[in-house]
């Protein structure tokens, strides 16, 4: 598949908008795949799929195809899991479990600010829900309203003192077991992808996931090494694992994470489509 005659067509298969920490809306997410030369965009905002429906019309407008995603943080023994779920289909029946996710976000939020108050920090939860303007509430909107406060001076900052694991108002996310998390995205019609697995993405901690009916691995993202590429790569091969890959572009200008930044080739979400067919045609009745 190709955009042009000899130019070779890229996709990128993981990016945020508004819905929930991202900084652009779905549409201006959709615009700049168009202005990239993108053929297709999945769109995977935390724990939300409000993004999807307009993302799609804009899509159709521009001839940028979109795919439907979501984000999901799991866990696996101690260590947090990202899943994607790509290629949805049953979006109302998904959307039920968003809803709680975003509740317990809230409180969260709510949990943070108390954190922050009682360190000194006279922040308040309006601050916070003026920064997320409706969307997913999370760690990025604290550190914004904290930047607009003059608490911290960026991100990296707010990270450090306060909102990292390590942070001392650091408050854990509820998370769903990874076993939930694939079945979720199961239930949804989708793909289940282990989102950049990093230097964890190896055989004793995918085997679990595999039997746990994992689809795929994403292979290229910033924060992987050529080291760790290569490995995904191995081992989506040897395990029969669908490749994935993107930016997990949040709307920054500039910076290691920047929309089609992986030169994702199409050819990996022709092979999810593929996976997405058999799979539709191994369930559906004889
Ligand atoms: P949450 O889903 O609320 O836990 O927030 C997770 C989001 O916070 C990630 O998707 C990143 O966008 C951002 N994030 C997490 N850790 C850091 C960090 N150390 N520095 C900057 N942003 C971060
Ligand atoms: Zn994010
Ligand atoms: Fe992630
Ligand atoms: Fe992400």
């Amino acid at each position: 598949m190709s955009a042009d005659a000899g130019r070779p067509a890229f996709v990128d298969l993981h990016t945020h908008s508004t819905a929930s920490d991202g900084t652009l809306a779905p549409e201006g997410v959709i615009e700049a795949a168009k202005r990239c030369g993108l053929t297709a965009l999945a769109l995977t905002d935390h724990d939300t799929i409000d993004g999807v429906h307009v993302a799609r019309s804009e899509g159709d407008r521009l001839g940028v195809r979109v795919i439907a995603g979501v984000e999901l943080s799991a866990v696996q023994d101690e260590h947090e899991v990202h899943l994607l779920a790509l290629h949805l289909t049953h979006l109302e029946a998904l959307e039920k479990r968003l809803s709680e996710l975003r509740a317990s976000r809230y409180t969260r939020a709510q949990k943070i600010v108390e954190k922050l108050n009682s360190l000194g920090i006279p922040l308040t939860l309006d601050e916070v829900l003026q920064q997320a303007n409706g969307g997913a509430v999370g760690r990025p909107h604290v550190a914004r309203a904290l930047i607009a406060r003059g608490v911290v001076h960026d991100f990296r900052d707010a990270f450090v003192k306060y909102l990292g694991n390590s942070g001392s108002a650091f408050v854990a996310k509820e998370h769903f077991s990874i076993e939930d998390a694939i079945a979720i995205a199961h239930e949804a019609g989708a793909l289940a992808i282990w989102a950049h697995p990093g230097d964890g993405g190896r055989r004793e901690r995918l085997e679990p996931l595999i039997a746990a009916g994992l689809d795929g691995l994403e292979i290229k993202h910033p924060s992987h090494s050529s080291e760790d590429i290569k490995r995904l790569q191995a081992l989506a091969d040897f395990f029969n694992l669908v490749p994935s890959g993107g930016s997990d572009w949040h709307g920054a200008p500039d910076g290691s994470r920047r929309l089609g930044i992986m030169n994702i080739p199409a050819e990996w979400l022709q092979q999810q489509d593929e996976r997405v067919a058999s799979i539709a045609s191994s369930t559906s009745a004889p």
